[in-house]
C-alpha cells in the first residue's frame, strides 16, 4: 500500500470551504488505496495574527511562552480539518506534534527535530484512519512545546516522510509548483517540471519560501522525493529529485531574491590577523549567521594617502531580524578594537542567480552584471558558489532586479527538466 504524507500551507486552508476542499482531496488519495498522513500550517494570516497579539501583551515576548501560543494556529487547523474529514465519513485522528511523537531541541522558536517516534501514527494508519498532524511544532526534553521557525511546516512534512519511510512528500500549496523566479513577482515566471535538491536548496536559502529550506536539506540528505503542487488544482506540478542530464544544459535555471537582510560596515579598522576572526566571532556567539562578508585594504583615519594594507574595511550581511542586534554589538566592538565607524543599511536586497549548468557554462556573471547595468542598477556585494552569484543592491531595486535578470537569461521561455 503506497505511503503517502501531503502537506497543506496556510493559504489552502484558509477558511473552512477550503479545508473542505483538501480534505476531500486526502480522503479520495486514501481511497484510491494510499496510507495518508496530513501536515497542516496554521489558516493563512494566523501565525502573524498570534505574534501580533504577544507583542501587544509584551514587547519582548519570552520564546517559550510565544511558542505555546503559536503552536494553537496548526491545533486549530488539524482539529477543523479532522472534522471535514468526519463530514465525509472519513475515519481520522488529529495529532499535535508531540502525539506525533516528534522530538526536538529546546531552541524555542527555531527549534530542530532530534527524532520521531511515529509509533502511534504507524498504529492508527494501520487501524485504516487518515492522520493529520499539526506541522511547525515539536516537545522539547522537558515536556515543552516547541516551534521550528517561519515555514516549519514543510520541514515536518519531510521529516515524517523519512520517519513513516512514505513514497512521496506532496507539499501543496498556492501556486502550481517551483517556478523560475516568483511568479508573483514576474508574469513570464515558467514552473519547472522538475528540479534538483541542490538547486532548490540554494533557491530556498536565497529567498524563494515556497519550500522552507531544513525541509529541502532533509529531503536531500535522506533522498525524500518531494511532489509539489497546487492544492486546489489537477495540474502536474514540479518533482523536487535528484539532479539529471538535463538540468545542466542551461547555465541559470532560477532567479530569487530577498530582502530580509542587512549590512553592517566597520570602517578603517587596524588590519592585522585575527581581525576578522575577533568581529565574526561577537556576531557568532550572538547566534547571529553571517551571510556575505567583504575586506577591503582601506586608508589609515585621518589621512588622504594610500594604505599599505595596515587598515581595513569589513562589511558583511546578517538576517533582517538580528540587524539591530548585531549593529549594537558592533558598535561597542568597533570602540574597541579601534574602527573609525560603524555603519548599517537595511535598505539593501539580495538578488541571485541559480543552476547546476554554471558549473560548465562560461560568462553567467558577465550577463547577469550587464544585465543589471542595464537597468541602472548597482551592486555592492558579490558571492558566488558553483552554482550560484549573488549581488546585494538597494532594496527598492529587488523585484525590477528579478525580472531583468530572468529575460536575459532567456528563462520566460519553454522550460525542460
Ligand atoms: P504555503 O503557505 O503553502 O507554505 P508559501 O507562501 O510559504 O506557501 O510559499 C508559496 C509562495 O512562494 C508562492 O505564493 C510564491 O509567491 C512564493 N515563491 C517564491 N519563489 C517561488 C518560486 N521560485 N516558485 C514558486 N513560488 C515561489
Ligand atoms: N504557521 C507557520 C508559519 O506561518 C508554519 C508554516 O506555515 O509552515 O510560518
Ligand atoms: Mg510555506
Amino acid at each position: 500500500m503506497p505511503r503517502i504524507i501531503q502537506k497543506y500551507g496556510g493559504s489552502s486552508v484558509a477558511n473552512i470551504e477550503l479545508i473542505r476542499a483538501v480534505a476531500r482531496r486526502a480522503v479520495a488519495a486514501k481511497r484510491e488505496g494510499a496510507d495518508v498522513v496530513v501536515v497542516l500550517s496554521a489558516m493563512r494570516g494566523e501565525t502573524d495574527r498570534l505574534i501580533g497579539l504577544a507583542n501587544e501583551a509584551c514587547p519582548d515576548p519570552d520564546p517559550r511562552e510565544l511558542d505555546s501560543l503559536l503552536s494553537t494556529g496548526e491545533q486549530t487547523s488539524v482539529a477543523l480539518f479532522a472534522l471535514a474529514c468526519q463530514a465525509l465519513g472519513e475515519k481520522v485522528k488529529s495529532f499535535l506534534g508531540h502525539q506525533a511523537g516528534i522530538k526536538t531541541d529546546d531552541v524555542h522558536g527555531k527549534a530542530r527535530i532530534l527524532e520521531i517516534n511515529p509509533a502511534r501514527l504507524k498504529t492508527e494508519l494501520a487501524k485504516g484512519r487518515v492522520c493529520v498532524v499539526a506541522g511547525f511544532q515539536g516537545q522539547d526534553r522537558h515536556g515543552d512545546v516547541t516551534t521550528l521557525g517561519r515555514g516549519g511546516s514543510d520541514t515536518t512534512a519531510v521529516a515524517l516522510a523519512v520517519a513513516l519511510e512514505a513514497d512521496v512528500c506532496e507539499i501543496y500549496t498556492d501556486v502550481e509548483g517551483i517556478y523560475t523566479t516568483d511568479p508573483h513577482v514576474c508574469d513570464s515566471a515558467q514552473k519547472m517540471d522538475k528540479i534538483c535538491y541542490e538547486e532548490m536548496l540554494e533557491m530556498s536559502s536565497l529567498g524563494a519560501k515556497v519550500m522552507e529550506i531544513r525541509s529541502v536539506e532533509l529531503a536531500m540528505n535522506y533522498g525524500v522525493r518531494i511532489h509539489v503542487r497546487h492544492a486546489h488544482s489537477q495540474s502536474t506540478g514540479t518533482i523536487i529529485c535528484e539532479e539529471d542530464a538535463d538540468m545542466e544544459r542551461t547555465p541559470v535555471r532560477g532567479v530569487t531574491h530577498s530582502v530580509n537582510e542587512a549590512r553592517i560596515t566597520l570602517l578603517k579598522v587596524p588590519d592585522h590577523p585575527g581581525v576578522a576572526a575577533t568581529i565574526l566571532s561577537i556576531v557568532a556567539k550572538a547566534g547571529i549567521i553571517v551571510d556575505m562578508i567583504i575586506q577591503n585594504h582601506s586608508e589609515p583615519p585621518g589621512t588622504d594617502a594610500g594604505g599599505e594594507g595596515l587598515w581595513t574595511d569589513f562589511s558583511f550581511t546578517v538576517p533582517a531580524a538580528d540587524y539591530e542586534n548585531a549593529l549594537d554589538l558592533m558598535r561597542a566592538a568597533g570602540r574597541e578594537i579601534g574602527a573609525a565607524e560603524v555603519l548599517g543599511d537595511n535598505n539593501i536586497a539580495k538578488v541571485s542567480i541559480v543552476g547546476v549548468g554554471m558549473r560548465n557554462h562560461a560568462g553567467v556573471a558577465t550577463v547577469m552584471f550587464q544585465a543589471l547595468a542595464k537597468e541602472g542598477i548597482n551592486l555592492s556585494m558579490i558571492s558566488t558558489s558553483e552554482i550560484k552569484i549573488s549581488c546585494v543592491i538597494e532594496k527598492k531595486y529587488a523585484e525590477l532586479a528579478v525580472r531583468a535578470l530572468h529575460g536575459a537569461f532567456k528563462l520566460g521561455g519553454p522550460i525542460h527538466g
